[in-house]
Order: structure tokens, then sequence, then C-alpha cells
């Protein structure tokens, strides 16, 4: 293992909650995953109305928001939630890599943007700068 990918790995977010927006099962597991080491708690919405919802009802850090989702999609639902707290940090997560996407999120309010698949590394990389 690399230093950089252990000194990631050694991120104690024990008190930071992170809601993840992810309506495939698969890739939740990979968060589980991922950010186990981490000691976060992580919260699950499947779709953008139930993450506006899990939003009001819970005290987040930090969402992860896959922006292809049934009911409401990412953009819709971050544009919400950032009605309500400005200052909460959403990270867009998705696996269309097309020209003008990353423009639309930034307009919809995502602070910043992680294209799938993603690593590890370069996913804890990204929350720490909103985290630590
Ligand atoms: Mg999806």
């Amino acid at each position: 293992m690399s230093d950089n990918l252990s000194n990631a790995l050694n991120q104690n977010w024990e008190d930071k909650q992170i809601l993840v927006v992810e309506d495939v099962d698969t890739n939740k597991i990979f968060f589980d995953a991922a950010l186990r080491r981490t000691n976060a708690k992580i919260l699950w919405a499947k779709d953008g109305q139930e993450a506006i919802d899990m939003f009001k009802e819970n005290r987040v850090d930090l969402v992860l928001m896959d922006l292809q989702l049934p009911v409401m999609d990412g953009y819709t639902a971050t544009k919400e939630i950032k009605k309500i707290d400005p200052k909460i940090p959403v990270i867009a997560q998705t696996a269309h890599v097309m020209s003008g996407e990353r423009e639309k999120c930034i307009e919809a309010g995502c602070d910043d943007y992680l294209a799938k698949p993603i690593r590890l590394q370069v996913l804890i990389d990204t929350l720490s700068k909103y985290l630590s």
C-alpha cells in the first residue's frame, strides 16, 4: 500500500455523517466498504426525493450525490438541498462523462464531481477537502 493511500485511510470521521444518494445497491456497497475505516456514519437515500427528506431529518456533514436517480434526479435534489443549506458540501458522482455535465453539476450547486468508477484514493482525497 502506498504512503498516500495509507494516509488517506487514516482519516477519522467518527463525528461526521455522510448522506450517500445512490440507487444502485452495488455502488452503495462500494461506499460502505470504502468509508468503513474512516468511521464516518453513512446515511443512505435511494432517490432524490428521499435525499431531501433525509437531509431535513438528519444532521448531515456532506452529501455524495448520484446524478442519475429515479423519482427526482441528482441535479434537482442538489438544488433543493442547497436551498435548505447553501454551505453543505455536495459531491456529485456520475457514470456519464458527457461534455457539459461538469458545468451542469456546478450550476446545480455541486461543490465537486467524481466520475465512476470511483477510485478509493480519489474518493477519500476529495472528501478530505470538505470534511477535515
Ligand atoms: Mg444512479
